[in-house]
């Protein structure tokens, strides 16, 4: 039998889609899932001027990646305007809410001369004022009378009604403000359980009242699950910090890496496991053991975790999913050759590399026609000892010799080299790496020459040589 348990996800599109939506999406999903409801995607765009397609578009291409998939939508507030109207013109007719004309100097100035907290005191609330040019029709919060929260993740949470204004639900301009449409669409669409971020929990008191004054037969369950916050304990903030999932994608994250990491933001299986697909996550996850303590954002771990899921993909998909990142170049053409040499370095870089994006960064000096050697490794690498400019003269003319240009044959002609020299052989790699890959980090140095090909290793190695001895501006 299919579930009822109906979840939505309802974000305002007025920015790039932050990772802590995207957990929240995630554990809504999680949830129906688990449960075999229903998932719902509601895109609250009734704010006109914060609102753009462009960030409506970027929520549902970010979910997509993510494989989080609604069962229902994307409803939009902007075309539901009529059930708001309705649901305002039944508060007004039952005297659950009443038009203000107070202005916001006005509002202040009371407060002033009350000497009390600021916030409005419900100067119109029985003067039964009729909708005029600016007035705002307000809630009239029930009083005296609380309201308890029974949150899943933060217990009960009493709200005294005596520290709740009759706020605002419909603006002077006509637009209903958030949490009237909000709570009109969760009755409408059948939300039982809303899982949504911690900032919302004060305005849940006042949800909760709309729900009773608009008739819900049932409460949903309310969860609001805890804040993410950076390395200094701050709430995470696109100002400071990096937290368009966008970004990440384009950086390389494997989304089930971003996934199974978001996961664990507030939540964990409760043994040491970290590492969870996404079944088992559905299996496992469960509201009751999220945590309330802010959850610490932590790139680096999640980088880690991609790393790993990096790892673990077949060395076709590795190849697959670094396509995009090689496209990015110009030094790519994508021509079978191209394809071939990727395709036989790939495995050694996929041992290497976190971020697809590296990928495509360690493996440049294959496919460039030249290699520029930044001139800060020209004077800490290949300065900086007085022989490495003989070295490289001298291992240029060694492979000029050599008739089979393989890994195995350039290791064992180098190591002799490094023994008549009496210079331990890994003295050697750094030089040589900058010198041919214009890099201190990439694939095995050998395995890379080889890839190189004779004559490209040959004219670079000559070229660093000349750059060595060509003193620094
Ligand atoms: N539209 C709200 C937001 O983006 C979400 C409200 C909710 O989940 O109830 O923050």
């Amino acid at each position: 039998m299919k579930s009822t348990l109906r979840v939505r996800f309802a974000p305002s599109p007025t920015g790039y889609f932050h990772v802590g939506g995207a957990r929240t999406a995630l554990y809504n999903w999680l949830i129906a899932r688990k449960a075999g409801g229903s998932f719902i995607l509601r895109i609250e765009d009734t704010d006109d001027s914060r609102n753009a397609e462009e960030w409506v578009e970027g929520i549902v291409s970010a979910l997509t990646w993510l494989g989080i998939n609604w069962d229902e939508g994307p409803y939009r507030q902007s075309e539901r305007s009529e059930l708001y109207s309705k649901a305002v013109e039944r508060l007004i007719v039952e005297g659950k809410a009443y038009w203000c004309d107070c202005t916001r100097e006005e509002v202040d100035q009371r407060a002033k001369e009350r000497g009390g907290a600021p916030g409005y005191d419900g100067f119109c609330r029985d003067a039964s004022k009729q909708n005029s040019p600016g007035s705002a029709l307000r809630f009239k919060i029930p009083r005296p009378g609380q309201t308890v929260v029974h949150d899943k993740v933060r217990g009960d949470v009493v709200f005294d009604h005596g520290n709740l204004d009759d706020f605002i639900i419909v603006k002077s301009n006509g637009s209903p403000l958030f949490v009237l449409a909000n709570v009109v669409d969760d009755i409408d669409m059948g939300i039982s359980f809303i899982l949504r971020a911690e900032e919302h929990l004060p305005t849940t008191p006042k949800a909760i009242l709309l729900f009773q004054a608009l008739g819900a037969e049932e409460l949903p369950i309310f969860a609001h699950v805890p804040v993410l916050v950076n390395a200094k304990r701050q709430k995470l903030s696109k100002r400071r910090d990096r937290v368009a999932v966008e970004d990440y994608r384009e950086m390389g994250y494997l989304a089930p890496a971003v996934v199974n990491y978001l996961a664990l933001l507030g939540w964990s299986p409760g043994d040491d496991r970290e590492f969870l697909d996404i079944d088992e996550m559905i299996e496992l996850f469960d509201i009751d053991q999220v945590n309330h303590s802010p959850a610490y954002f932590d790139e680096q771990k999640m980088q880690h975790f991609n790393g790993v899921y990096i790892r673990e993909l077949l060395a076709d998909e590795f190849v697959n999913y670094c396509l995009p990142f090689l496209e990015k170049n110009d030094w790519w053409v994508g021509n079978v050759k191209q394809l071939e040499t990727f395709s036989r370095v790939a495995p050694l870089v996929q041992e290497r590399v976190s971020l697809l994006g590296e990928a495509a960064e360690m493996i440049g000096f294959l496919f460039r026609a030249e290699v520029e050697i930044p001139l800060e490794l020209v004077d800490s690498v290949l300065r900086k000892d007085i022989k490495a400019a003989q070295i490289i003269k001298d291992v240029g003319e060694i492979y000029r010799g050599l008739q089979r240009f393989t890994a195995e044959e350039l290791h064992d002609v180098t190591r002799a080299y490094c023994e008549s020299i009496e210079t331990p052989l890994r003295k050697l790699q750094a030089p040589l790496r900058v010198a041919l890959t214009g890099s201190k980090v990439g694939p095995p140095l050998f395995e890379s020459i080889e890839l190189l090909g004779k004559e490209t290793t040959l004219k670079r190695l000559s070229l660093a040589s000349e750059l060595i001895g060509t003193p620094s501006q």
